[in-house]
Parts: C-alpha cells; structure tokens; sequence
C-alpha cells in the first residue's frame, strides 16, 4: 500500500537503508512522529507526495516500531499531509493567472482550471475528456497540431515543447485571439501527458499595435516636418540670394553710390543675413531632429574656443544696447571633450542671447567652473532683466519666445533649443539659473579631455580676390532661375578676361560644355528636365567635357544634398544665397592653378 521511491538529495546510508522497505518505513515512522526535516518523496496510490523527515532521529528509530498498530498511523499521517499538499496544489490551479491545461498523450484534456475557462470560454465538465485541439485550436491548424503531438509522442523530439509561442487560439464563441502559450511534457512512469500554461495577449497586442501606430505616425510627422523645412529653406534661400547678391553687388560699388544709398543697401545686407541665420538654424533643427547632425568630438582648448566665438560675437551682431562682453577664461590649459562645430554654435548662441537680452549699456561674462567628477562648467551671465522662474522650463522648448512684449528682440526660439540638443549629443548638460529683475546665467557642462597638440580652431583667413586679368577665362552657368543667372552676370561683369556662356536646362548646359570647353561649369542643381546630378555624371562620362570642374550653385542646402553632387563628381558646392567673396576666391584660385 504504501512504499518508498524516488528519494532526491538524500545521503548515501539514508537512501541505502530506506530501499530496504521494512527498515525504511521505520525510519519513516519515527521521523514523522518528532515531527522534523528530511524531505523525501513517497509515492501513495500512484501519487506523488513530499513528506518531511529528520536524519538525526534517525539513529534512535527502533525498526521494532514498525508493527502493525504503526502502519495505520504512519498512513493517516502521510494521508494527512498528501490532502494539504493536493489541496494546495489545487488552490494553485485554481488561483493561477494563467490557465492550465493539461492532456494525456492522445491530446485529451484532463485538467482544466478556472482560469482556462475564463480564456477559451469552455467549463470543466465541457472539456474533460475530450481532444484538446477540437476546443481551442482553429480549423486551419488543426492538423498541424495532430500531427506535432503525434511526432513528439513517437521521436520525443520537442519542436515548440518547452518554448514560449505565440499561436492564434480558438474561443467557445467561434472568435480568434492571440494566446501566448508555454508546454512541458511530463513523463510519468512512462505514461507521457502534456500541462499548457496559455495566457490571452489579445490586451498586450492591442497595445503593442497601438505603440507601433503610434510611432509610425510621430515618424511620418517628423519626416512630414523635416520635408516641409527644408524645402521651406530652399524656398527662403532663392529670393535671398537675389537680395543678399544684388545687395553685396552694391555694396562692391560703393564708390558710385551716394551715402545714403550705401547706408540703405547695409540694411538689406544686414536684415538678409539675419533672415539667412533664422533659415539656417530651421535646418538645424531639421538635421538634429532626424538624427543627420555629425557629432565629431575632440579635445577642444576652452580658452581658445571661447574667445574666438566673443571676438565673432563682437563682430558679427548689432549690440543696439551697448553691451560689453567680459571674458574671465584666461586658463589656457583647460580642455573638453566636444565637438568644434557645435560648441562653437553653442557658445556663439548663448554669448549673442546675452547680448541682445541685455538691458541698456549691460554686462555679458563668461566665466568657467572646474566641477568634481572630471566636468568643466562654463557659464554666460548676464544683467539683463531676468527670467521669471515659472518661464524657465519653455526656454529650451523650440518656438517658445518667453516675452513677447518685446519684440524687437530676434530669434524665434529654436537657437537654445539646438542648443540643448547639441549639449546632450556631446553628453554634457545645459540649464539656466535667472531671478527676475537681477539677470540670467545659462550654463553648461562637458568632461573635461586631455590636451592636445593639434591647433583646435583653424586660423580664419580672409583673402582679397585675386583674379588676374590676363588670362581668358570662360565660365558656364547653367540655371534656370533668370534672377540668379543676371546676378551671376552682374558679379562677373567688369572682370576682364572672364566670359559668361548661360544656359537654362542642364541639356542645353551640356551642348554648350561639348562646343565651347569652358573652364569652369557652375551648375544649379534643381533644374527642369535633366538636373544638375544627373548632368554632372553625363558631363563627367564625355571626354570632351569630362575634365572640367562642375562647382554646384544650388539652394538645397543639407549636408545630403551636397555629399550626393560630390559624390556625383562636383569639385565644389556654393550655397545660395551667394557669398560673391566665396565666388571670387574660387574662380581666383582656378586661374590661379591654370
Ligand atoms: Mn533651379
């Protein structure tokens, strides 16, 4: 009726002696009367149970114990303990999250839980007994489930027994749902049954498909948005060109003008580049927020960064208020890890903000903080009017203006939002610290890099065109636009030896290039017809013409744009609006080099 088997991690004599099943069931006995541990397994009506026995009574277990008035007690004991341990068990099934199945190796059900119930809409008593693929697997995969089951039953070779899958479920009600479903196989004295633990994901799945509708939208949004502001700088950059170019045009002539004249033509100058740096920081923000920003970082000398951008600064804005910059960084062993670009924007940002939200003969200082853990802070303060506390957090929001009142103030709110985005990308932090009324001091933080050798900034040189006059010089322009080919006219008009070939299709442009050899193709590069890549490579491929530089002149101003004209064998990119100094320069330095 009752006998020892299969006794896990038990030592050596005690397995040996509780073999022997006189002395064994003894032992038992008296373990089980003191009350104390030693977990064995016995096995009760084809039934596993565990039971719990002490080896150190062990010893003083008389086998005499065993007599017949015991074995009856040792029963009830054993009974005892087998009916928690099922009621247990059950309480388990019956409270389990998961619904529990289980099934013989035919694929019948005999075991069924609340839970599974709950899931595929079947009661116990409906599904005991019966083929476990007729209730919850769909028509179509059916036979598919048959044939695994009678293929693991046979080779024993598992397929999806003991992984986590995901199959489509069959509910009472005829309705499909996905269930995540786990299987072990169990082999009980040779006798081989199935327990499926299946979970209903239909909820997760929803979820998941809804996060994933979710992200392809804020991506179509994102690109929808990246489009619209680059073909929006495109749009901007071709009447800037006119203005900006036919502006420095004038300006060149200054000497025919009168001075009120020049003083006019300094304004337009003046308010296109303006307009130019609010299109350029559009597609900064463009290239950051689509993840096109080149992050390139280095060991950077803080000082020499520094005072550069206070010197471009000091230049390049109007500083209506009569504000001086202070620079206090004299350390020049101070280096970050940054990349030169960005941090110079970054800088420049922060030092023109101070400025121009500065009151009336105000102060800007920059100054620099050695912070612990190998940081450096450098911090741009100034004595202006202070940002109200509740403000702060918009000031890193783009197209956030904090006070509106005062709208002479440029910008449109994106320069610190780039900011922060660069600061981050270069792993550093950003913020600011303001009191109304007593001024505002933004800062951020780098680590700090080991010195180098290598000059950080290159020198900036600014050379006077040389173009020689002796020498001919044939340029061909191919642009569609009548507006940029008269100001391209106007710039090289009055330089001898240069001639101008214009055509305004890129076939055309290609005829004339085949005829005329010039020394010099600029190309625009959004043409009708052909455009300017494709006729760069046809140029590139003809060898009468496949020897002259192509410059590209286009007002497509991202980094992808001008990578693909290089790669399609351009030896230079100009973006309009024109810098007619860039212009010059070039063309100087090819006549130069013939
Ligand atoms: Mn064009």
């Amino acid at each position: 009726m009752l006998y020892l088997k299969n006794i896990p991690d038990i030592k050596d004599k005690v397995f040996a002696v509780l073999l022997g099943t006189p002395l064994g069931l003894a032992s038992v006995v008296g373990s089980i009367i003191a009350g104390v541990e030693l977990l064995i397994m016995l096995e009760v009506q084809d039934i596993f149970v565990p039971a719990i026995f002490s080896e150190s009574v062990w010893g003083y277990v008389d086998t005499a114990l065993l007599t017949l008035t015991v074995a009856p007690v040792l029963y009830f004991l054993v009974f005892r303990k087998m009916q928690a341990s099922m009621h247990r068990t059950q309480m388990l099934l019956d409270s389990a999250m998961d619904g529990i199945i289980s099934m013989d190796h035919a694929g019948k059900v005999i075991g069924w839980n609340p839970q599974a119930e709950h899931i595929f809409g079947y009661s116990y008593e409906q599904t005991i007994g019966r083929e476990l693929s007729d209730l919850i697997v769909p028509l179509n995969l059916r036979e598919a489930h048959r044939n695994g089951l009678a293929r693991f039953v046979k080779t024993n070779i598992p397929t999806i027994i003991g992984k986590r899958v995901e199959i489509t479920g069959l509910h009472a009600n005829g309705s499909e749902f996905p269930v995540e479903l786990t299987i072990a196989s169990l082999n009980q004295n040779g006798a081989l049954f199935f327990t499926d633990h299946a979970r209903d994901i239909s909820e997760k799945k929803k979820n998941e498909d809804n996060l994933i509708a979710a992200r392809d939208e804020a991506d179509r949004a994102n690109q929808a948005k990246s489009l619209f502001l680059s073909s929006m700088s495109h749009e901007l950059r071709t009447p800037l060109n006119a203005i900006l170019g036919f502006g420095q045009l004038l300006e060149l002539e200054s000497d025919s003008i009168t001075s009120s004249q020049h003083e006019s033509v300094t304004h337009i100058l003046s308010a296109g580049h303006h307009l130019l740096g609010l299109v350029n920081q559009m597609l900064d923000l463009t290239r950051i927020d689509i993840d096109k920003w080149d992050i390139n970082t280095t060991p950077l000398n803080i000082e020499d960064l520094v005072s550069n951008c206070v010197a471009e600064v000091a230049t390049a804005i109007e500083n209506k208020g009569n504000v001086t910059i202070e620079n206090t960084i004299t350390d020049t062993g101070l280096w970050v890890q940054g990349d030169n670009q960005s941090l110079r924007q970054v800088v420049i940002n922060l030092l023109s903000n101070a400025v121009n939200y500065n009151e009336q003969n105000g102060l800007v200082t920059i100054s620099s903080v050695l912070e612990k853990e190998g940081r450096l802070r450098i911090e741009v303060r100034d004595t202006g009017a202070g940002i109200a506390s509740d403000k702060l957090p918009l000031l890193f929001t783009p197209f956030e203006r904090i006070d509106q009142r005062h709208g002479t103030i440029s910008g449109v709110g994106i320069g610190l939002h780039i900011s922060k985005r660069l600061i981050e990308m270069m792993q550093g932090t950003i913020g600011v610290e303001s009191v109304e009324g007593n001024g505002s001091t933004f800062w951020f933080d780098l680590p700090l890099a080991v010195e180098t050798n290598e000059p950080t900034i290159a020198p900036r040189e600014c050379k006077k065109p040389i173009l020689h006059k002796y020498s001919h010089f044939v340029v061909l322009y191919i642009e569609d636009n009548a507006t940029n080919v008269k100001l391209v006219e106007r710039a090289l008009h009055g330089f001898p030896g240069i001639e101008l070939l214009v055509a305004d299709t890129a076939e055309e442009g290609i005829t004339i290039a085949e005829e005329k050899c010039p020394d010099l193709i600029l190309m625009d590069i959004q043409l009708p017809g052909i455009d300017g890549i494709t006729a760069t490579t046809l140029l590139k491929g003809i060898a009468a013409t496949k020897h002259i530089p192509v410059v590209a002149l286009s007002a497509d101003a991202m980094k992808e744009d001008i990578d693909r004209a290089l790669n399609a064998g351009c030896s230079g990119y100009l973006t309009k609006p024109i810098d007619l100094q860039a212009l010059y320069e070039m063309i100087a330095s090819m006549r130069l080099s013939e």
